[in-house]
C-alpha cells in the first residue's frame, strides 16, 4: 500500500530522521513531505535528501505525521492548525520528548477527528537518528504501533511502554537518571579538584572502576575537562526533561527525592549558565558552586 508520510520539524533529531523517513517512503513508492518552521531549512533537506517541503496546510493529507519538535507546547502550536483537516484514519506519532498528561490530551483530541496518537520519543543523540539506530520508546495502542512500525525508519530498537505518555515518561525518567550521574559526578570531580588532584587520572580511575556512568565515560572528559561544551543538546531542553520527569514523579504519588532535586539543580544551572548551552554546562554551575573548573 502506498501511503503519504510528514515529518514535521527538521532540528537536531529531526532533521536526520527525516531523512530516514524520506528514504523509505521513496523505497515504498508512496510521497515523504517535510516541514519545518524555518522553510529554508525543509527546502534544503527537501533538495539533499529528495522528499518534498511544503507548508503546513500541505501535510494534513498525510497518512503517518511525525512530529519532533522541542516541548508538547510547540506540537500542540502546529496540532491547532492542522486539527481540522487531518485526514480519518492517519496516525500522528510524537517523537518530541513531550510530556504525559499533553500525550493523553492530544491523543483525545485527535481521536475525535479518527486520528491514532502515538507518543514515541527517542533516545541516541544526533548520531543514532543519523545512522537509523535510535531507540524508540513507544506510549499507545499496540495495533496502531504495528500499523506504523515499518515507518519508524529511524529505529535501532522499538519497544512498546504501554498506554498514552508511557513513552514520554520513560523519557523523562531516563534523561533525569543521566542528570543525576552527570551532576554527581561532577560533585565528586569538583572536591578531588580541591585537593589538588588531576582530574584526568581521577576520570580513567573511575571508569575502570565502580563510578563510573554515561556522563564519566562519554561525556566529561570529551566535552568538560576539554571546555569545548560542544552543543548537541540543550540544557533547556535537559531541564524540561527533568521538570517532566518530578510531574511523573509527583502525578505517581512516588517518593523520589534524588529526581526532583536533581530537576531543580538542572533549571538553576539553565537560568545560570544558559538554555542553549549544552547539556554538559551544567557542570559549570558546580564549578561555580566550587571555586573549581572541571580541567
Ligand atoms: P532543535 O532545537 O535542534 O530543533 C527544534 C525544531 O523545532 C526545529 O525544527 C525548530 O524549527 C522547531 N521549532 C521550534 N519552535 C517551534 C515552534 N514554535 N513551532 C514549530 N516548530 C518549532 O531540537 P532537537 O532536535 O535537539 O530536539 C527536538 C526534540 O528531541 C526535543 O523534545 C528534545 O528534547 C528531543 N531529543 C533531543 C536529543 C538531542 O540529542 N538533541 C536526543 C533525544 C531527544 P526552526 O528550524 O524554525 O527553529
Amino acid at each position: 500500500m502506498t501511503r503519504t508520510a510528514a515529518f514535521l520539524g527538521l532540528g537536531a533529531m529531526g532533521g536526520p530522521m527525516a531523512a530516514h523517513v524520506v528514504r523509505h517512503r521513496q523505497a515504498q513508492g508512496g510521497r515523504a513531505l517535510v516541514w519545518n518552521r524555518t522553510r529554508s531549512k525543509a527546502e534544503a533537506h527537501a533538495a539533499e535528501f529528495g522528499g518534498e517541503a511544503v507548508d503546513l496546510a500541505g501535510v494534513a493529507g498525510a497518512d503517518v505525521i511525525f512530529t519532533c519538535l522541542p516541548t508538547s507546547a510547540e506540537v500542540d502550536g502546529v496540532m491547532d492548525a492542522l486539527i481540522g483537516d487531518l485526514r480519518e484514519g492517519a496516525t500522528w506519532v510524537d517523537c518530541t520528548s513531550g510530556h504525559p498528561e499533553a500525550a493523553r490530551r492530544q491523543s483525545a483530541r485527535l481521536s475525535e477527528r479518527g486520528v491514532a496518537f502515538l507518543d514515541a520519543p527517542v533516545s541516541g543523540g544526533p548520531w543514532g537518528a543519523e545512522a537509523g539506530k535510535l531507540t524508540v520508546m513507544v506510549g499507545g495502542d499496540a495495533g496502531v504501533l504495528e500499523r506504523v512500525r515499518g515507518d519508524l525508519a529511524f529505529a535501532g530498537r522499538v519497544v512498546h511502554m504501554g498506554e498514552v505518555g508511557a513513552g514520554f515518561a520513560v523519557k523523562a525518567v531516563n534523561n533525569t537518571l543521566m542528570a543525576v550521574n552527570m551532576w554527581a559526578a561532577g560533585e565528586g570531580l569538583a572536591a578531588l579538584a580541591r585537593t589538588g588532584v588531576d582530574l584526568r587520572a581521577a576520570l580513567d580511575v573511575i571508569n575502570a572502576s565502580s563510578g563510573r556512568s554515561y556522563p564519566t565515560e562519554s561525556l566529561i572528559g570529551q566535552r568538560v575537562l576539554t571546555r569545548e561544551f560542544p552543543v548537541t543538546f540543550t540544557l533547556g531542553l535537559l531541564a524540561k526533561d527533568t521538570g517532566i520527569a518530578a510531574d511523573v514523579v509527583r502525578e505517581a504519588g512516588a517518593s523520589a527525592p534524588v529526581l526532583t532535586q536533581t530537576a531543580a539543580l538542572v533549571r538553576a544551572a539553565a537560568t545560570t549558565v544558559g538554555a542553549g548551552a549544552d547539556y554538559s554546562a551544567m557542570l559549570r554551575l558546580v564549578e561555580q558552586m566550587n571555586g573549581r573548573e572541571l580541567r
